[in-house]
């Protein structure tokens, strides 16, 4: 049985039928399917003009959300599928394998629809998640400084102060994806005179049209270009508590809540480009093998990794989706790190196995490579992964 099948037959084992259970294989089939086909047709002829164009995907986002392509993040009553986080890892995986920029863009969909899905902000999830679900609106997240100062890595760059009704918002966000006139995202930041750490943050939606909020273009970047990154100005911004995902007091539970799927579903990204890094290395060895033969990474050896760490991102989305703070999170910082270190060592395999046809501008062979090298530095960055991976297996309680 494929690890696919297996992973989600354990997940399923003894809370339904096997009728259910055919027909849960079933709607995953046709799902896919249908991604594979819009990815075929409406992504492929994109690729190259995201890379060198900077040119941002957004009707290939809002066809993938009709159909259907994000609604693994949310709940059935929501607008969700109930095929859960690895529908998500899947569906990034399929966009991935062509265009990482679109993976990533996936990823910050479905991220942001977790993080909403995740809180009790019950009107909010009724009034957002199906139309995140539909690709009617486009979110993004801007977590990585919230994470990354949890993690006692950086300081916080935005800050909040409890007022009547709501919180008033100010600093700015350096890098922030998927975002435009019309887009929400997600933040968290510390609340004046809350607690230390993070219990005392405060995390909201953010609708890029208020008051107060300005999205400033300001940074350009060697790949990833075509993912709307802007920066995010917040200057004396009134965020109501409608808008609110999580108060002082609770983010600590909502953090373990989010932060294990949130890196986890980053393998998409990894798995994804990793598969087109094989393909690429398989199709060079057709004329090359006799001398591709010489280099130190060989398709066979990749392509085994990348299945073993399928298996093992399927089988924790399976187990996420039953529990989202099960035991597993130095499994998924390990699985994510090797996620990282893996893309950049296939795309470079990839590189030297294409040779100087792979050194065309318009290649795939070094796009994968600059591509690469975000999974290894998007937050949680290589880096940070083994800091947090030596800290917990120390034993060392987080200094936040
Ligand atoms: C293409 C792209 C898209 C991204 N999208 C998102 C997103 O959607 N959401 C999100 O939360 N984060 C996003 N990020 C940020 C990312 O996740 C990391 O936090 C960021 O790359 C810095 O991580 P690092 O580990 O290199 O940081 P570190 O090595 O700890 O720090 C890097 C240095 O860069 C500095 N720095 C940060 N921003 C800027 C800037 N604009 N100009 C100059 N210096 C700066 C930092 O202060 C620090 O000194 C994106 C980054 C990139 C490159």
């Amino acid at each position: 049985m494929p690890a696919t099948v297996t992973a989600t037959a354990t997940a399923l084992r003894g809370d339904a039928s096997a009728h259910d259970y055919t027909q849960h294989l079933e709607e995953w089939a046709a799902s896919l399917a249908k991604v594979r086909q819009l990815v075929a047709e409406k992504l492929a002829p994109k690729v190259v003009d995201v890379d060198l164009k900077a040119e941002y995907p957004e009707a290939f986002l809002r066809e993938l959300g009709a159909a259907g392509g994000f609604r693994g993040a949310v709940a059935p009553e929501y607008g969700g599928n109930g095929l859960g986080l690895k529908h998500v890892v899947q569906v990034m995986e399929e966009a991935a394998k062509l265009c990482l920029s679109t993976g990533f863009l996936v990823w910050c969909q479905t991220a942001c629809a977790r993080y909403i899905q995740m809180s009790d902000n019950e009107a909010l999830k009724k009034s957002m998640l199906p139309r995140i679900a539909r690709g009617d609106v486009l979110v993004g997240t801007g977590l990585s400084n919230t994470v990354k100062s949890c993690d006692t890595i950086e300081d916080f760059r935005l800050s909040a102060k409890k007022v009547a009704g709501g919180y008033v918002i100010n600093g700015v966000l350096p890098w922030v994806s998927n975002l435009g006139p019309t887009h929400y995202f997600t933040t968290g930041c510390p609340v004046e005179g809350e607690a230390k750490g993070d219990d005392g943050l405060v995390f909201i939606l953010v609708d890029c049209q208020q008051p107060g909020f300005k999205l400033v273009d300001c940074a350009h970047f060697v790949a990833l270009d075509g993912t709307r990154t802007l920066a995010c100005h917040f200057r004396d911004a009134f965020v109501s508590d409608a808008m609110v995902l999580s108060h002082p007091g609770q983010s600590r539970e909502y953090v373990k809540r989010i932060k294990p799927g949130m890196i986890l579903a980053q393998m998409g990204m990894g798995l994804g480009l990793i598969e087109a890094c094989v393909d690429m290395m398989k199709q060079a060895n057709r004329t090359h093998a006799h001398v591709n033969q010489f280099l130190d990474d060989q398709a066979e050896d990749i392509d085994a990794v990348l299945q073993e760490a399928r298996a093992a991102t399927y089988a924790l989305a399976d187990t996420l989706s039953a529990n989202p703070q099960a035991d597993v999170v130095l499994d998924i910082l390990k699985l994510r790190l090797a996620g990282g270190e893996m893309s950049v060592k296939a795309a470079n395999a990839a590189m030297l196995h294409m040779g100087a046809k792979g050194y065309l501008q318009k290649s795939p062979a070094q796009r994968r490579l600059r591509e690469a090298y975000f999974i290894a530095i998007v937050t949680p960055a290589t880096k940070h992964l083994r800091r947090e991976i030596a800290r917990i297996e120390a034993g060392t309680p987080c200094p936040a």
